[in-house]
């Protein structure tokens, strides 16, 4: 390969009366719902996007309780106990904000009152069978989110294993045959676990070394979960709950990365695109990372509706080619975008903003040589120019340290 492959991490626009359609089996829903997953897939693709989903159309409850239709099990909650805020500690600094944005927020937690069971192989063989045929004759890989034990945990409350890790490992035994099936089929599969950084939020009472416990816990049930299937085949999607709140206290990606790393996955889905969290391409610095391991940073993000520069795209992009390799790095989102950007449009432009940059960044990156050799060349007189170029390409300037990692195959 030669040059930078553009993902994105999950959710697109849906068309319009799809999600409705759905939510009200209604006459036909299955039918549009296959055309839309055709119809997207080919758009992904067309616009250069190499590594497209099915835009979680089918997932109308959303990226993480759609399993509620898929796991046996659970029942609806008493209502006693509501979900724990991912802005638990930005809450404390930002009362009056979080009070009068997120009023709503909360919905109760559902119950889990008897085994936990996988029900889900019938709705996922049809996601399955929708982007199957629509990749026929499109030229690009395909990928399926599937959510992760601890995420799930978010929404669902123990009442029958009575045990945090019993329940954890059997929430891991039943995503177990989601994610099999996913990658049986041959698709990568995309293990979203947003609570891995973001439970932190939930409890604000817990020192980051109870913290690392919590997390470690999970990601042990992740790979629980993860078993007989093979790295190459897993992407982790990871962020820090990509509301639109402060995130100020949000956990150092330092203070967890040794964690997130432990997940037995080839490709790594991270927030890079916003202020919180661009300053943390540092994290990776001087880090070993498992051989074949590729980074597919956010380059574009949901955080603003500001259309992200095809030029800051490429410069974000060879940010990490410079500390990771350029064949280890993915262009991608901060989260799902369609959910939380206000309108299609921008999500659409977003991705062109992304293919485009990494475009930019390839042709850079890939014709490093011929540049350096024609650099020697230059008068004095091009002096303010060159020092101007180089302030405007900062992170570029440490192109020479570019490992001479061989090309990775990707799956
Ligand atoms: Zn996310």
């Amino acid at each position: 390969m030669d040059r930078i492959l553009v993902s994105h991490a999950g959710t697109l626009p849906r068309p319009d009366g799809l999600k409705e359609a759905l939510q009200t089996n209604a006459s036909g829903a299955q039918e549009t719902l296959s055309a839309a997953v055709a119809n997207v897939v080919r758009r992904q693709a067309n616009m250069g996007i190499d590594i497209v989903n099915d835009g979680e159309y089918s997932k109308v409850r959303g990226f993480s309780e759609y399993v509620r239709d898929r796991i046996g099990g659970i029942s609806a909650t008493d209502g006693t106990r509501k979900r724990l805020s991912v802005m638990g500690r930005d809450a404390i600094d930002f009362p009056g904000f979080v009070a009068a944005k997120f009023k709503n927020w909360g919905t109760n937690l559902a119950l889990c009152d008897g085994p936990l069971t996988y029900l889900g192989q019938d709705i996922t063989q049809t996601d399955i069978r929708n982007l199957n045929s629509a990749m026929t004759g499109v030229d690009a890989q395909a990928y399926l989110p599937s959510i992760a034990p601890g995420t799930i945990e978010h929404w669902l409350q123990d009442g029958h294993y009575h045990n945090e890790e019993k329940f954890l490992y059997a929430i891991a035994d039943a995503m177990h045959h989601e994610y099999k099936a996913i990658t049986d089929a041959g698709f990568l599969v995309q293990i979203d676990d947003p609570d891995l950084p973001d439970g932190w939020q939930m409890f604000p009472e817990m020192s980051v070394k109870d913290y690392r416990r919590y997390a470690s816990l999970r990601v042990e049930a992740l790979n629980h979960a993860l078993r007989g299937i093979s790295p190459d085949k897993v992407r982790l999607h990871i962020c820090w709950g990509s509301n639109h709140g402060p995130h100020k206290n949000d956990i150092p990606f330092e203070a967890i990365i040794d964690i997130v790393l432990k997940v037995k996955a080839q490709s790594i889905s991270f927030e890079f695109a916003n202020v919180r969290h661009e300053h943390e391409w540092r994290v990776w610095q001087g880090r070993k990372l498992r051989d074949g391991v590729t980074l597919m940073p956010g380059v574009v993000g949901h955080a603003s509706d500001i259309i992200e520069h095809p030029r800051i795209v490429a410069d974000r992009l060879i940010t990490f080619a410079n500390i990771v390799g350029r064949d280890n790095v993915i262009a991608g989102t901060d989260c799902g975008l369609a959910t939380r950007l206000p309108h299609a449009e921008l999500t659409w432009a977003k991705l062109e903003a992304m293919v485009e940059g990494a475009r930019i960044a390839s042709r850079e990156l890939w014709a490093k040589k011929k540049v350096a050799k024609k650099a020697p060349a230059r008068k004095p007189a091009a002096k303010k120019a060159t020092v101007k170029k180089k302030a405007a390409t900062k992170p570029a300037k440490a192109a020479k340290k570019v490992p001479a990692k061989k090309a990775k195959k990707r799956s």
